[in-house]
């Protein structure tokens, strides 16, 4: 099949193109550009629509209603589901801190779901959120399952789950933090400071030991703070000023306020920095009248566009989707073609996932379609159309 889809403007790499068209052939990008088509094309007109690439989350637990951690493949393909609803085509479903024989079950139902057909988000891996994490900035984990990376706790869930984890977050100042860098980064696996109280020279330490990304940035890590007279640095400062990390945000103006994102922004660039949902189960889907509900077996409420702990005491996770993060970061004052390349590209590189992110010839024919409010229209996933409008198709 060799479809066309015309009349767009498009968020390429490095420019924007208008009055253009889009070409694809089965579920690959055959080329794009501006001008005739020939008739050999089957052509659906899209006038007054922007392109860009679909979006990447590299950092999301649910939606829909479901956890990726349930042990059933069809909860996790609702939640995939629920994510392409709203522009995101490629996700890393990442675990709560648990145990070991959560994660297994998360293996286990994750292989089974990469089985069947789905219609939503392509499942690119996971990323593993702990347990070996600071429990001073635990945020909404648990802190009776946060441990030290020393091997008798990781080395089974690499056995169990090497060829699955794409993306490892840890505290640097734990208990064999380093040494455990060192042995994901050589199996390939991005190495993520999260959580953490990492002074910044630890995270310059740290980086010479595999770490490349700092997890949610702002969030659960230090950042500048009074220590008797004088100010000191934390995690946050640690990983901007240094080019050996990326970083991400979670982009919903809630987690961070619209000035951090802008200036975190500045600092690292549309290049070294991504957007992330960190989307609980409750993203994407309807929001019950008492706001009361349930994450990772606690009690949470749906308040101000967030979900928080029952008692109010932390905030356990966003709502966000990525058209939420389209919209932020434009009201953040960054400029479109900046904002889509954070969600796309940048992503894509940062967890190293090929042939997604970018439009170029031979790369997935994976795009969403939005309108100049920035709410999305239509996806195509692989070259076929799977979300038009509301209905689901
Ligand atoms: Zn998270």
């Amino acid at each position: 099949m060799k479809k066309a889809f015309t009349g767009l403007t498009l968020y390429l790499e490095d420019r924007v193109l208008d009055h253009a068209f889009l070409l694809v052939e089965g579920d690959r990008i055959a080329g794009f550009g501006r001008g005739e088509l020939s008739s050999e094309w089957d052509r659906e007109d899209l006038s007054g629509l922007s392109a860009a690439p679909g979006f990447i989350d590299i950092h999301l637990h649910g939606g829909g209603g479901h956890d990726f951690m349930e042990p059933d493949p069809a909860s996790i393909l609702k939640a995939a589901r629920a994510h392409l609803e709203h522009g995101t085509t490629s996700i890393l479903p990442t675990s709560c801190t648990s145990s070991n024989e959560s994660l297994f079950r998360m293996f286990d139902a994750t292989r089974r779901a990469l089985s069947l057909p789905n219609d939503g988000a392509r499942i690119m891996g996971i990323h593993l959120e702990g347990p070996y994490l600071s429990p001073v900035m635990k945020g909404a984990m648990r802190e009776e399952l946060l441990t030290d990376p020393l091997p008798e706790y990781y080395e089974p869930v690499l056995e169990r789950g090497g060829d699955l984890i794409v993306r490892w977050t840890a505290a640097p100042e734990r208990a064999g933090a380093l040494d455990f860098g060192d042995l994901l980064a050589k199996r390939g696996i991005v190495v993520s400071a999260g959580h953490t109280t990492a002074s910044p020279a630890l995270m310059r330490e740290a980086a010479k030991h595999g770490f490349t990304l700092a997890t949610h940035l702002y969030n659960a890590m230090t950042a500048m703070h009074k220590e008797g007279i004088f100010r000191v640095s934390g995690a946050a400062e640690g990983a901007l000023s240094s080019d050996a990390f990326d970083v991400e945000v979670v982009a919903d103006g809630i987690h961070q306020p619209l000035e951090i994102l802008n200036i975190a922004w500045r600092v690292k660039g549309s290049g070294k920095m991504c957007l992330i949902t960190d989307a609980t189960a409750i993203a994407g889907a309807p929001i019950p009248a008492d706001g009361k509900s349930v994450l990772a077996e606690r009690d949470v409420l749906i308040e101000d566009g967030v979900a928080k702990l029952a008692d109010r005491s932390a905030i356990a996770g966003s709502v966000a989707t990525g058209d939420v993060l389209l919209r932020k970061g434009a009201e953040a004052g960054i400029p479109l073609p900046e904002v889509v390349r954070m969600l796309t590209a940048t992503p894509a590189r940062i967890a190293r996932l090929p042939d997604v992110g970018v439009i170029r010839e031979g790369a997935f024919a994976d795009f969403v379609f939005f309108d100049g409010s920035l709410s999305v229209k239509k996806v195509v996933k692989g070259g076929r159309t799977v979300y038009d409008g509301k209905e689901r198709l």
